[in-house]
């Protein structure tokens, strides 16, 4: 059985749509501060399976002690935490307090448990501003800009001690770089609170009239159209990665670290035309100053994932784009009802 923190959130309820369609049983445990429960009901709509459901903190040690006794747990996923780098930087302890605490609580409790199997969802954030792009594992992390990136940066160093301590357990750190995009079936995808930070969820509410139009943050950065530079990669096929490691994790590899992209760099104006494409008509957008703290580009080498977990991303941009309006179209309000 796989536990799977914030797993009604919106990379975690993807996560758990893959584990049970390749079989294995999970329990979510999640306090729904970004998420709703219904959620659960839709990942059984789309998998004709119902993953046990538990509504609490990964702080609460608690909670996570009747977890680890009640279920036979192999490997836990901890996607648990708060993740705006904007509202970081205004409540940083916030942030410290709910990931890193959560991080290391729900580490205690596994030792305790001996439960010794762990997934963590980092970022391509760990990196900063890197030297030259495409990264790869090897490159220097930190030289973060928010407490968010930070948190990310301080557990991975905490993980890092915690195997040179307790060498059985066995630690895959996935550094996600951009996903977007939602589930094919339209019943489960990202549902922000209020203004997305973000860029695909700001379009798709521009797209189903929430917002008057897109603001492009700066279009004089070096690159080939002036604007920035990431690797986007289709929130399912970052879920099917977790699917990989934890096989991976079965080899008893100790840490091992991976960046999920697809390889592909793509611009703030690509990803606008993938929307319109899928839209079928403009979009509105203005170009406007640039954000604070935002990289020229970023993107990924593929070339470790795929040698050692057989990792390689199947969607691009036009596809994430068109599941992630289709998720919007059929839940134009998100999960409200
Ligand atoms: P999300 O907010 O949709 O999901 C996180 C879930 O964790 C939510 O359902 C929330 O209710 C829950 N949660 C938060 N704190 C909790 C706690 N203390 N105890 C129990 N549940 C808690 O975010 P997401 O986009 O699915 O991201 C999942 C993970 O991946 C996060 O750790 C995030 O930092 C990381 N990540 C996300 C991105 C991205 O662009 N979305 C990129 C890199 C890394
Ligand atoms: N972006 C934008 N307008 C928005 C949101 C984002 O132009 O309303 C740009 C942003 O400057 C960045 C890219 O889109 O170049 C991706 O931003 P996002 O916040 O989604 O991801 P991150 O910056 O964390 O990689």
């Amino acid at each position: 059985m796989i536990l799977v923190t914030g797993g009604t959130g919106y990379i975690g309820s993807h996560t758990v749509v893959e584990l049970l369609n390749n079989g294995y049983d999970v329990v979510i445990v999640d306090n729904l501060s970004n998420s709703k429960e219904m959620v659960v009901d839709r990942i059984e709509a789309i998998t004709k399976r119902r993953p046990i459901f538990i509504n609490g903190d990964i702080r609460d040690r608690e909670i996570l002690d009747e977890i680890f006794t009640n279920f036979d747990i192999s490997c836990v996923i901890n996607f648990a935490g708060l993740k705006a780098v904007g509202e970081s930087v205004i409540k940083p302890l916030e942030y410290y307090q709910n990931n890193i605490t959560g991080a290391v609580t729900l580490l205690e409790a596994m030792r305790d448990h001996k439960v010794y199997n762990f997934i963590f969802s980092s970022s391509a954030t760990v990196y900063g501003d890197p030297v030259s792009v495409p990264v790869d594992e090897t490159f220097k992390i930190g030289g973060t800009t928010n407490p968010y990136g930070t948190t990310k940066l301080f557990i991975e160093q905490i993980l890092q001690d915690l195997y040179k301590a307790e060498p059985k357990f066995n630690i895959a750190i996935l550094r996600y770089f951009n996903p977007i995009g939602a589930h094919p079936s339209g019943l489960i995808g990202e549902d922000p609170n209020g203004i997305p930070n973000n860029l695909a969820p700001y379009i798709t509410q521009v797209m189903i009239g929430k917002r008057d139009h897109l603001n492009i943050f700066g279009k004089d950065y070096d690159t080939e159209d002036g604007t920035c530079i990431r690797d986007y990669i289709h929130v399912c096929d970052l879920a099917y990665g977790h699917v990989l490691a934890i096989k991976k994790l079965m080899e008893n590899p100790g840490v091992v670290i991976y960046n999920l992209g697809t390889g592909k760099g793509s611009s703030v104006l690509d990803v606008l035309h993938a929307f319109e494409k899928a839209y079928g008509k403009e979009i509105k957008h203005e170009f406007v100053g640039r954000r604070e703290g935002d990289i020229t580009a970023n993107y990924t080498k593929v070339d470790k994932a795929f040698k050692e977990l057989g990792f390689k991303a199947k969607y691009n941009i036009d596809d994430m784009a068109r599941d992630q309006w289709n998720w919007q179209k059929k839940n134009p309000n998100g999960y409200e009802e």
